[in-house]
């Protein structure tokens, strides 16, 4: 066998499973193809010790750590087929290289899908945004918007007031209920629901969004609920369940972060509704954790489900 285990995906969740591996002296092979989720944002807000860094540079950092374990091997690659026979998994690269592990973490996180809006892709991470506790701060107290989707615009719309006045736009896909239009009131968050048509600025920063009926309505920021999908397909070639969350499908993992499939663990925003990278990394150092515990306590993967 070529590795104790191989983790794919090497960003908050996959280097902190790799931390916990090394510092057991396990052989691991972490793949990662350089695209984590946060990379549109200039700075990651929240991560302790970390606030306010780029995203790069905290996980520059991270591998810097990892490369003075000399168990730990790095690659830039993805993984492209995984197989399962028994008690290991042959892993295919897209160097054309193949690999066998013992184990299994996928941590490759997932992708977002935006709205079709003129002048929305190219603003997000730093003007549209998904999550004011990473981003609302820096926009110190301006008006904001919600980008409604779907009933998710509702929790945003009730949250954001703490960052900025608040407009939720309905977007022709959200009609809050009488209920919601009071609570939203006595949040102080006004209802727009002529559609928006394209958002205006210079650069990456908002100064406002036009409505399809001409008006403009000044905003310095605007959240939405994006659609989330797995950055790869490993997960399914492997049999994984999945669950519905809010954004998409995220893998069914138990307390120890075990997949559905014997012998694989996962970890962050794949298998997990809450995106956020201190929580990646929390779920990776357990995955680590519970990947080097299988590997000792069940060998032949023969006790578990
Ligand atoms: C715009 C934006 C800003 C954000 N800002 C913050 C913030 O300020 N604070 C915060 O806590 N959270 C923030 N988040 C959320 C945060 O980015 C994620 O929660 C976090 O990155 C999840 O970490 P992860 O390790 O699960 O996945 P990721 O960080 O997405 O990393 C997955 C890695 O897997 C690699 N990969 C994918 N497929 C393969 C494959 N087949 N083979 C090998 N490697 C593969 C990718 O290249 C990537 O490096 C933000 C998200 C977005 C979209």
């Amino acid at each position: 066998m070529d590795h104790d285990v191989i983790i794919i995906g090497g960003s908050f969740a996959g280097l902190s499973a790799a931390m916990q591996l090394a510092r057991a002296r396990r052989t691991v092979l972490v793949l990662d193809t350089g695209a984590p989720r946060n990379r549109f944002a200039v700075a990651s807000h929240g991560f302790p010790g970390q606030d306010g860094r780029p995203p790069a540079e905290i996980q520059a950092d991270l591998r810097d750590e990892l490369a003075i374990y000399p168990t730990v091997e790095m690659r830039e690659a993805a993984a492209v087929t995984a197989l399962r026979e028994g008690a290991s998994f042959h892993i295919a690269l897209s160097d054309g290289s193949e690999t066998t592990a013992r184990r299994m973490i996928l941590a490759y996180g997932v992708r977002d899908t935006l709205p079709d809006l003129p002048g929305l892709t190219e603003r997000w991470g730093a003007s549209v945004l998904h999550c004011p506790y990473c981003h609302g701060y820096e926009l110190n107290g301006q008006p904001v918007g919600v980008l409604a989707r779907d009933e998710m615009a509702m929790h945003q719309a009730m949250l954001l007031p703490d960052w900025g006045p608040t407009t939720l736009f309905t977007q022709v896909a959200f009609t809050p209920t009488p209920d919601q239009r009071d609570m939203l009131a006595m949040r102080g968050v006004r209802i727009e629901e002529a559609p928006v048509a394209r958002l205006i600025g210079d650069g990456p920063a908002l100064e406002a969004v036009q409505l399809a009926d001409g008006r403009e309505i000044a905003l310095a920021g605007l959240f939405l609920v994006p659609q989330t999908a797995p950055s790869c397909d490993i997960a399914a070639q492997l049999g994984s369940a999945t669950k519905d969350g809010p954004t998409g499908p995220y893998l069914d993992i138990d307390a120890m972060q075990a997949t559905s499939v014997p012998g694989v663990f996962a970890a962050g925003d794949l298998a997990s509704p809450m995106p956020n990278a201190t929580l990646a990394a929390a779920a990776g150092v357990m995955a680590g954790g519970a990947a080097h515990r299988s590997l000792i306590l069940d060998p032949h993967l023969s006790l578990e489900s």
